[in-house]
């Protein structure tokens, strides 16, 4: 698109170093590397929730973000997000976020996850009445109500700075082990539960705020949908849109927050997204064979067990 980008990451070989024109390797609460980051770009973005909010409040005073802090905090505290949901009519599983035991007892079973930093099923124990609390820690946690969903999806919404506002028709996602294993398209909902997941995504994004990109991550029970978590990034789901939309989440997300129009947002392919998880990366030989399939590896490090190496768009042929 002809930009030309810095990344910040506290992280020297992280793979957004490998594709940017500068680099600045510091930690996210060194103020003075983050001045010098202000001063070299005319707006920020993030591609991860898992700053700290106080690394991207400073920021904000010296250059435009976007998303905004604001959005940024609510999103990466599972009870801020819950609450935010529930305040804006948006149904979510039932929660507690004190008195684990008794309200364990109520739900029957439930997830206790820790409400921040926690992502890929890390910080999550599956638990049933009676069952005894583990170890808290000082840490804030929240207790989910086990939904028994039917299936789970996830619309990508883009809004830009003009308030153009756009979602992607939603994709199925299966995980294995709490990490997203594959999404597809089209997903396995109705019409009209399409139709739904995608209004719903762009109220919420509409509420928050949001200029750039949101995943809404939704379970499906019959014709209901609940809002299991929100993203406001570019996300694994979205991925498919690589190859198989006419504009990619990473070219909306750079759209929206520079002020373009924003790209259309119809897939042209049917297929399904399949991440490489761990050591699934050192096994390509089917995938470079398929002419199908289109392989995007991140250039990680270390093939670590649940650690994300990579994607696979698989288009179907006709
Ligand atoms: P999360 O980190 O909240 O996205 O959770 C990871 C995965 O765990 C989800 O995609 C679901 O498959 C499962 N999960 C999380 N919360 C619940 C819940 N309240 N009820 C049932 N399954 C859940």
């Amino acid at each position: 698109m002809g930009f030309k980008t810095v990344v910040f990451s506290d992280i020297a070989d992280a793979p957004a170093t490998f594709v940017t024109n500068q680099t600045i390797i510091a930690d996210y609460s060194d103020q003075d590397a983050l001045k010098k980051f202000a001063q070299m770009i005319d707006i920020a973005t993030f591609e991860f929730e898992n700053i700290p909010l106080e690394a991207v409040s400073f920021l904000q005073q010296h250059v435009e973000v976007c998303p905004n802090a604001e959005v940024l905090k609510i999103t990466q505290h599972r009870v801020l997000e819950k609450d935010f949901l529930n305040s804006i009519g948006v149904k979510t599983a039932d929660y507690a976020t004190s008195n684990f035991a008794e309200n364990l007892n109520k739900f029957g079973k439930a997830i206790l996850k820790t409400a921040t930093m926690g992502y890929d099923g890390k910080g999550q124990f599956v638990l049933k009445a009676g069952d005894s609390l583990p170890e808290l820690g000082s840490s804030p946690w929240i207790l989910e109500k086990f939904c028994p969903f039917d299936s789970e999806i996830s619309v990508m919404v883009v809004r830009s700075k003009s308030g153009e506002i756009k979602a992607y028709e939603p994709l199925t996602n299966i995980h294995k082990n709490g990490i997203l294993d594959e999404s597809y398209y089209p997903a396995k909902v109705s019409d009209l539960l399409k139709i739904k997941a995608q209004d719903l995504a762009k109220s919420i994004a509409e509420k928050i705020g949001l200029i750039g990109v949101l995943a809404v991550e939704m379970f499906v029970i019959g014709d209901e949908l609940l809002v299991n978590e929100l993203a406001p990034r570019p996300h694994n789901s979205g991925h498919f849109s690589m190859d198989a939309a006419v504009t990619s989440q990473f070219e909306q997300l750079i759209r929206a927050i520079v002020g373009l129009p924003l790209g259309s947002t119809e897939f042209h392919s049917t297929g399904h997204m399949k991440n490489l998880i761990g050591d699934e990366v050192n096994n390509l030989e089917e995938f470079y064979k398929n002419p199908n399939a289109k392989i995007h590896l991140y250039g990680k490090v270390e093939a670590k067990a649940g650690r994300k190496m990579g994607h696979i768009n698989i288009l179907n042929s006709n």
